[in-house]
């Protein structure tokens, strides 16, 4: 854990995961690059509007009996919809939770590195091999980086456009996000509500 000052306004700013790439001041909203013992202003953008969540930055407690940390989260939007990425400190490891009209999953990095098909080959319905995976398309959408709030292990601009997939694999949910320069593939848990307890 380290304390440093955000450039723009003077602010402590504290970072917890030392995975972390960006940390999003709280006080005036400058998105800081963080790196080994500094922080790079990487723009201003406007507060997120508060959508109401079960977590807020720095909220603890636990999933499945085991304890996790809401360390920041980040907003995509598309017409007429919002959803929210949280990154979590999970036991020491990192995960991503998301809640979507009242359902709750936890998603942990799935590969390092894999081949991933182009996404413009995909359509709904259709099974693809990732990794030692096979996985069934169920959704193919687009969606842009409205922006973020806390600490963010994971980061894309305010403004860029992503492509994301929703499959299934063995039973379990997979989530697949490509923007320019990455993608990302996420295996998924879903969660009842009584498996999450916040303790603050
Ligand atoms: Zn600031």
């Amino acid at each position: 854990m380290s304390s440093l000052q955000c450039t723009s306004c003077g602010a402590p700013v504290e970072i917890v995961n030392r995975f972390s790439k960006v940390i999003v001041c709280n006080y005036c909203g400058t998105h800081l690059k963080v790196k080994e013992n500094s922080l790079d202003e990487m723009g201003r953008y406007p507060k997120l509007a508060d959508y109401p969540s079960i977590f807020r930055v720095g909220s603890k407690g636990t999933i499945l009996g085991r304890p996790f940390r809401a360390l920041g989260r980040m907003r995509y939007k598309s017409q007429g919809w919002h959803y929210d990425e949280w990154f979590i400190d999970y036991d020491g490891d990192s995960a991503w939770f998301c809640e979507d009209d009242g359902t709750y999953t936890i998603y942990f990095d799935m590969f390092e590195a894999v081949e991933v098909p182009d996404v413009n080959s995909l359509k709904a319905g259709q099974n693809i091999e990732i990794g030692d995976k096979r996985v069934m398309v169920k959704e193919i959408g687009t969606a842009k980086i409205e922006s973020g709030e806390g600490e963010l292990l994971y980061y894309l601009e305010p403004g860029t456009e992503v492509t994301f997939i929703d499959g299934v694999a063995e039973g379990k949910k997979v989530s697949i996000e490509y923007s320019e320069n990455e993608v990302e593939v996420f295996t998924g848990r879903p969660l009842l509500r009584r498996d999450i307890a916040i303790e603050e």
